[in-house]
């Protein structure tokens, strides 16, 4: 098919640049070779204003994208060097097959720009909250998206999800959908597991796919994606429960199935009783502040020579941590990517920074911890 070989490498080139930008790999958004960045001074900047950016931005996507073969056809004519490749013999009829994207992509762009943009599929949301001006809501989410309080979740750097103070946006490629919060239900319609997460993170990831129904009416209902370890951050913000359909199960994030290793862990540890009553009377955890404290670091093992890790040692302070939140001290001091070596490895405590060993984490006498044992 390729006779010549400067025009197989630009082929190839080509094809593999076009796929990344798309498709925005994390090494092309570093880079800010994305529409939005590359076209900032047309579309704006999203934190200024939100709707008009998003408007601006799918409009040029469509445009670029569909215009991406036609791009490739005039290029070749700057590698030409053999008029034997099929790219010039048929080089007409390739052009016009390659004008016809552009063609209704345009089109399409004219038809949602008539009438102040009032034909463009997000505008035709905000017209169902607010039929007199569709500015005024727009305003609205252009605020709210400034806020700090707003959460945002990305699966990917193709979608993302944002929860402000009202509203649920979904933003995609070439679409973003809107909804208010309080006039949707949301339930969780389907799942999947993965072995290895797109960050490279060991272990199974679940993502969960969420259907956002807004009741108003001709609104369209739209699917959010996320991983399920942010589905209770999510129900927090959106304030009301996500509900779950019977066929799917949520995994367990990695922290909550840490802290049942953690657990089971410290109830095989001995049970420490060195203290008075009045010691922890009234107290809390220092980190959650809800639990009472039930457990206190105290050397238990026997420290091995061989390994570089540093010696354990007793700590002083009074128990002040419920195991829950020692765990979760716990995890966090280790290597994130090597789950193996969580339960061999050291921490620190969070006050004194003596060393311990999870062989040094001990349930008090009398907690409903020590209890169970
Ligand atoms: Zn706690
Ligand atoms: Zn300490
Ligand atoms: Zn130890």
């Amino acid at each position: 098919m390729f006779n010549s070989t400067s025009i197989l490498i630009y082929t190839l080139f080509y094809i593999i640049v076009s796929i990344c930008f798309v498709f925005k790999t994390t090494e092309f958004v570093s880079n800010g070779l994305t529409v939005e960045n590359l076209f900032e001074n047309f579309v704006g900047k999203e934190y200024d204003n939100f709707i008009v950016h998003h408007i601006k931005r799918t409009s040029l996507t469509i445009i670029i994208h569909s215009s991406i073969p036609l791009v490739y056809l005039l290029g070749t004519l700057l590698a030409n060097d053999s008029e034997e490749e099929i790219v010039y013999q048929y080089f007409y009829e390739l052009f016009c097959l390659a004008l016809i994207p552009v063609v209704l992509s345009c089109s399409v762009l004219y038809k949602w720009m008539s009438n102040n943009w009032a034909n463009h599929p997000l505008v035709k949301i905000l017209i169902r909250y607010d039929p007199g001006d569709w500015m005024l809501v727009a305003r609205e989410i252009s605020m709210e998206y400034q806020c700090l309080q707003k959460l945002t979740l990305s699966c990917g750097t193709l979608t993302r999800i944002i929860v402000t103070d009202n509203w649920v946006l979904s933003i995609n490629l070439y679409s973003v959908n809107i909804a208010k919060k309080m006039e949707s239900s949301f339930v969780v319609y389907s799942s999947d597991n993965h072995n290895t997460s797109p960050d490279g993170n060991l272990g199974s990831v679940q993502f969960i796919n969420i259907q956002v129904i807004p009741i108003r009416a001709r609104v369209k209902s739209f699917f959010i994606r996320i991983k399920s370890e942010d589905f209770k951050t999510l129900e927090e913000k959106i304030g009301q429960p996500i509900q779950i359909a019977d066929n799917i199960k949520l995994q367990r994030s990695r922290t909550e199935r840490f802290i049942e290793v953690f657990r089971d862990e410290v109830r095989q540890n001995p049970v420490y009783s060195n203290y008075s009553a009045t010691d922890i009377e009234d107290s809390i955890c220092a980190g959650c502040l809800v639990n009472p404290p039930d457990i206190k670091l105290t050397k238990c093992c026997e420290d091995n020579d061989d390994t570089d890790l540093p010696k354990c040692s007793s700590c002083q302070c009074r128990p002040m941590w419920c195991v829950d939140c020692m765990a979760k001290w716990y995890e966090s001091r280790q290597p994130q990517n090597n789950e193996t070596l969580w339960l061999s490895s050291k921490c620190t405590c969070p006050l004194c920074r003596r060393v311990f060993c999870i062989l040094d984490v001990c349930a008090l006498q009398n907690s409903e911890l020590a209890r169970v044992n």
